[in-house]
């Protein structure tokens, strides 16, 4: 079996982060290979683990996400797109592998350690919600048979739990769930894009992003004011393209074409770098060329985001249809794992045969 399973949480739009780390490979999945099942999940109950006093934003947040696919290039004929909390067998799956997992082991995953760092939980009381949110995750994968994992590098501590909780749950109660396996980009500066403020991740709940639904004049003015090297301060000056968001950002997206189109009297990246580094080449130069490359990419995302915005009924019937789809398949998951556990009292009489054959 082959099912492709992914997600994101609807703290806020998609940003280019998302865009490189995950959704351009789902893109070319759903075109390309062969899976069984492909699915897509609007994470807003994890999300609320963290925003639990703020339900409103994530709930606008659904739809702007389910936008943010589409206008990607998602194909609701292809791959089924649902919302995490209107799956309840999730929460089952989660109530029992939570006996898998040890708080210490919790407390060692290294993303939500990053987290808990940025996240600045008030009076330092960390919900319980938030910190076992990695086995909401495994429940999110497992519960779909999931094999293959397109995601951002942030995510490999997550499969590498549910990977440890699937080899538990088999080996307590025999084979059962399919051990997932992640696939991350493969061009490394694409695995875990930095803020456009030099920070080490993009990320919606950090406020350094350059949306997908960006307009062209918001784009502009985030890639000016980019971080680079803090050392450049004239052009004539040796500049380091290591750490250098700007160079990222061109590693990520720049193609050689580009060249041509916007920057001719450079062959490729190569020969941008080596430029930077002996000397002579300014910062804003770097970043107009940046800005016509993010621009020419965004454009057509953000004008069928619009169309897909005039038609917005359509869009909640596709997340409609989808949920129905994967309540099917988590549910006949659910039943499987309750069979492994012998906690499935009413699907046969075994719990009533063995008190009649101990009364015999
Ligand atoms: P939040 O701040 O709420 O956690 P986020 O921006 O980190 O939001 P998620 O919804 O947590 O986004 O992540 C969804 C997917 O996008 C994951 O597969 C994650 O690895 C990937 N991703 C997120 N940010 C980046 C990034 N900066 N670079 C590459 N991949 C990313
Ligand atoms: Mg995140």
């Amino acid at each position: 079996m082959k099912n492709i399973l992914t997600g994101d949480r609807p703290t806020g739009r998609l940003h280019i982060g998302h865009y490189v780390g995950s959704l351009k490979r789902r893109v070319e999945l759903q075109n390309k290979a062969e899976y069984d099942h492909f699915f897509i999940e609007i994470a807003d109950a994890q999300a609320l683990t963290d925003n639990y006093d703020n339900p409103k934003k994530i709930r606008e947040n659904v739809m702007e996400v389910a936008l943010d696919y589409l206008a990607c290039g998602i194909d609701p004929s292809k791959v089924t797109i649902f919302i995490q909390s209107e799956i309840p067998a999730l929460c089952e799956l989660t109530f029992y592998y939570m006996n898998l997992v040890s708080l210490a082991r919790l407390e060692r995953n290294p993303t939500v350690k990053e987290e808990l760092k940025l996240r600045k939980f008030e009076g330092g009381s960390i919900p319980t919600g938030f910190l076992t949110y990695p086995i909401s995750q495994a429940a999110d994968i497992t519960g779909f048979d999931a094999t293959i994992i397109p995601v951002g590098e942030d995510q490999l501590p997550m499969i590498e739990q549910t990977r440890e909780i699937v080899r538990s749950f088999n080996h307590i109660y025999g084979a059962t769930l399919v051990e997932p396996k992640a696939i991350l980009p493969k061009n490394e500066s694409c695995q875990r894009l930095p803020g456009t403020d030099g920070l080490a991740k993009m990320s919606k709940s950090l406020g350094n992003c350059i949306y997908l639904a960006d307009e062209p004049e918001t784009i502009r003015q985030k890639v000016m004011g980019m971080y680079t090297d803090p050392n450049h301060l004239r052009i004539e000056d040796p500049g380091q393209v290591e750490g250098n968001t700007v160079f990222t950002y061109l590693d990520a997206f720049c193609k050689e074409e580009d060249f041509v189109n916007y920057l001719p009297e450079y062959k490729n990246l190569d020969e941008l770098k080596e430029h930077y580094r002996r000397g002579g080449l300014g910062d804003v130069k770097l970043k107009k060329f940046l800005n016509e490359i993010l621009q020419a990419k965004l454009k057509p995302i953000r004008e069928r985001r619009k169309e897909l915005e005039a038609h917005i009924e359509d869009v909640y019937a596709v997340l409609k249809e989808g949920t129905i789809a994967a309540n099917q398949y988590c549910d006949m998951v659910l039943k499987r794992v309750k069979e492994a556990m012998g906690i499935d009292y009413f699907t046969n009489d075994a719990l009533l045969k063995v008190q009649q054959e101990k009364g015999q």
